[in-house]
């Protein structure tokens, strides 16, 4: 059985959804603390990589679920599918205050524009961006941690803080070396750039966007009270 890899995203998911508890702790044992764990697949198929057929399961469980010799009765993939739906629920039921609506919505409006053009762009990423977005970018990676839009509530502060460390990512893409400007775009000078590592910048652009994109995400749908 060939494993598939996990996107980032997907795991992203998977651990901020289940805030790292394990389903079958929560499910069997009421235990909500936080556990080292593995992602498990449901259906045992590894190359199976959708959200649906993923779980957080500590070690020992995770241990346990996989285990083939096992002479008891295992846990059945449906009794850990419907602790872990349980979980998520009761995660997603977790109430943001108006307080911590509002500002998410303040945030969305205000990197909105540079989001979308991240968004939008994500092919041109790589190589060349416009300078004022490329300001607002280098604004979040440098100024975060100070920002007043940087949300108390700690569920929102964690979406937060991966999109900023996703714009770190895109920023260093231009950084490892000196950009010139050209009228109104920073640019990678292509000679100095081998065909090989633009496709490799490109790839990472990708990725960091995607993931902000997932985020994005998660921020609307707690602004549109389904957080
Ligand atoms: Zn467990």
């Amino acid at each position: 059985m060939s494993r598939k890899h996990i996107t980032q995203t997907t795991q992203a998911d998977v651990v901020i959804k289940s805030k790292r508890r394990c389903a079958l702790c929560v499910g069997l044992n009421d235990d909500l603390s936080e556990k080292p764990g593995q992602i498990a697949h449901l259906n045992g198929d590894n190359s199976d990589s959708r959200f649906e057929n993923l779980v957080w399961l500590c070690l020992e469980h995770h241990d346990k679920f996989d285990s083939k010799t096992s002479q008891t009765k295992n846990y059945t993939s449906l009794e850990i599918r419907s602790y872990r739906d349980k979980l998520y629920q009761q995660y997603s039921n977790s109430n943001y205050t108006v307080d911590d609506v509002r500002q998410v919505r303040e945030y969305l409006t205000k990197y909105a524009p540079v989001f979308e053009y991240v968004f939008h762009e994500y092919e041109e990423l790589a190589f060349k961006i416009y300078d004022n977005m490329f300001e607002e970018l280098t604004a979040i990676r440098d100024f975060w941690h100070t920002n007043t839009l940087r949300s108390f509530n700690p569920a929102v502060r964690e979406i937060q803080d991966r999109i900023a460390n996703s714009v770190v990512g895109i920023c260093a893409l231009y950084e490892i070396d000196k950009y010139d400007g050209v009228g109104n775009w920073i640019r990678f000078a292509g000679d100095r750039f081998p065909q090989q590592i633009l496709v490799e910048k490109r790839r990472e652009a990708r990725m960091y966007v995607d993931e902000i994109a997932n985020y994005w995400k998660q921020l609307q749908q707690i602004a549109e009270g389904n957080g």
